[in-house]
């Protein structure tokens, strides 16, 4: 939320925004669930032109071991933006950007694991930022859930997460990069879908109450969005197809039949040609006398 001036007007003299979406409009997303192999869990989010990768292990034993909690299980999210991630290379590891957003990630997954089920234990969440365009701790919180889930690990609920804001005095959803950064206000929400809770509410920037609230109301519209498509690829990884009719391999096809053969015929046998004088067969008897 820079406040910085755009190079071009963000809103349309037709009420679009720069880059043809409706004010209350998304960029369009894609959740894939259990796309890496090793980790107990996965999520990759395209998000607009975000990718973000989410990674899970646990519930887990916790190192060092001071750290454990012998009531419950911690969640100990780590957010990373990579250094390729954005167009002016990112100095890498951690800054005090990403340190906040893992924080405020921990704590909101905190509240829907059930983590009075693994006392001493740490369920590790990775957020690795791909590619950076805006919204990347909402694309981050989404993913992450996914991928917990994709781990197995007992949650009250999914978490969808979006962040609205305002630009030239319009509220406008799901904010990019240009609006984010030359906007006025931006609206990160995380909400758990069933009850209603919020997990993530923050504000950086000036809303009137009006503003607020219609900001508001746009990240509620694309949280019910979000938190479809959040089941709908957790669906897909681990559909059963049933098949309609039982499946029966073809037969192997039979060689054609070839002349039959009675095995019990007896072949003539040719007659061995009659000895020669010498006793020897009639042709080498010939061949000895001509050489005489
Ligand atoms: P979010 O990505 O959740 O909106 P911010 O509002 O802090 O978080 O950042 C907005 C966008 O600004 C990021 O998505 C990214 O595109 C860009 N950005 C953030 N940090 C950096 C950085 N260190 N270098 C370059 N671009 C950055």
């Amino acid at each position: 939320m820079g406040g910085t001036a755009s190079t071009h007007k963000l809103i349309r003299d037709d009420g679009k925004r720069y880059d043809g979406r409706a004010v209350d409009e998304l960029r369009p997303i894609t959740i894939q669930a259990g796309v890496l192999k090793r980790a107990d869990g996965s999520a990759y989010v395209t998000w607009g032109d975000n990718k973000v990768l989410a990674a899970v292990y646990g519930p887990r034993e916790v190192h060092p071991r001071h750290l454990q909690n012998p009531a419950r299980a911690i969640v100990q999210a780590r957010y990373n933006m990579a250094s390729f991630s954005v167009s002016e290379r990112k100095r890498p590891g951690p800054d005090r950007r990403s340190q906040e957003i893992s924080k405020i990630i921990s704590e909101a997954f905190e509240a829907v694991v059930f983590v009075e089920q693994f006392p001493r234990t740490t369920v590790d969440v990775f957020i690795e930022v791909l590619q950076a365009d805006a919204g990347t701790r909402c694309a981050g919180l989404t993913a992450a859930s996914v991928a917990l889930a994709d781990a197995g690990v007992p949650m009250r609920d999914l978490i969808p997460a979006c962040a609205s804001g305002k630009v030239e005095n319009t509220v406008v959803c799901d904010l990019n990069k240009e609006e984010d950064n030359c906007g006025e206000a931006d609206l990160p929400m995380a909400i758990i879908p069933r009850t209603g809770e919020f997990l993530l509410l923050q504000m950086d920037g000036h809303f009137t109450y009006d503003e607020l609230m219609q900001a508001m109301e746009y990240n509620i519209k694309a949280l019910n969005h979000i938190y479809q498509l959040q089941k709908e690829a957790l669906r897909k990884k681990y559909a059963t197809v049933q098949l309609e009719e039982p499946f029966v391999l073809p037969k192997r096809e039979e060689p054609a039949p070839g002349p039959e053969v009675d095995l019990n015929r007896e072949e003539p046998v040719e007659p061995p040609e009659a000895p020669g004088p010498t006793g020897a067969p009639a042709e080498m008897d010939r061949d000895s006398q001509g050489g005489a």
